[in-house]
């Protein structure tokens, strides 16, 4: 998928450094330490205990396929086709979903549940995207 142009995300106060973890090679989200939760999307108070100090705190970056769709339109110039949009269920808690792209698979082997693994798609000096590929199961 890569080489085709992507519209860049905003960097905005409360989303850039999620992207530039990205960049790093890391995928972090904002952590709630008093009630032990993950923020995603990115808010600047705690959903279920509603208290502001958030900090940012790194995942696996492993998951399962919580669902799918296979996209045969290609919506900008020299996007191959198909393409997997997913959404990725992260292992460190029920409910910690990213809508990403699925990489390096064809889509006949895509199933609900899936395990499966960030990769980063460098976009620019401060941008990366977290896509995700198959993860061989016990590895
Ligand atoms: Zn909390």
């Amino acid at each position: 998928m890569a080489g085709f142009f992507r519209p860049l995300p905003a960097l905005e106060p409360l989303t850039a450094p999620f992207w530039r973890a990205c960049r790093a090679g890391r995928l972090e989200f904002l952590h709630c330490p008093r009630c032990s939760y993950f923020v995603h999307p990115p808010r600047p108070i705690c959903p279920r205990c509603r208290q502001g100090e958030l900090e940012r705190r790194a995942v696996s970056g492993r998951g399962v396929l919580y669902s799918y769709t296979v996209n045969h339109k290609a919506w900008y110039p020299g996007q191959e086709v198909p393409y997997v949009i997913g959404l990725v269920e992260l292992a460190e808690q029920e409910g910690l979903r990213l809508t990403t792209n699925i990489v390096n698979c064809p889509p006949e082997r895509l199933r609900i549940g899936l395990p499966v693994r960030v990769v980063f798609e460098v976009l620019n000096d401060e941008v990366a995207l977290p896509l995700f590929e198959p993860a061989e199961e016990g590895r």
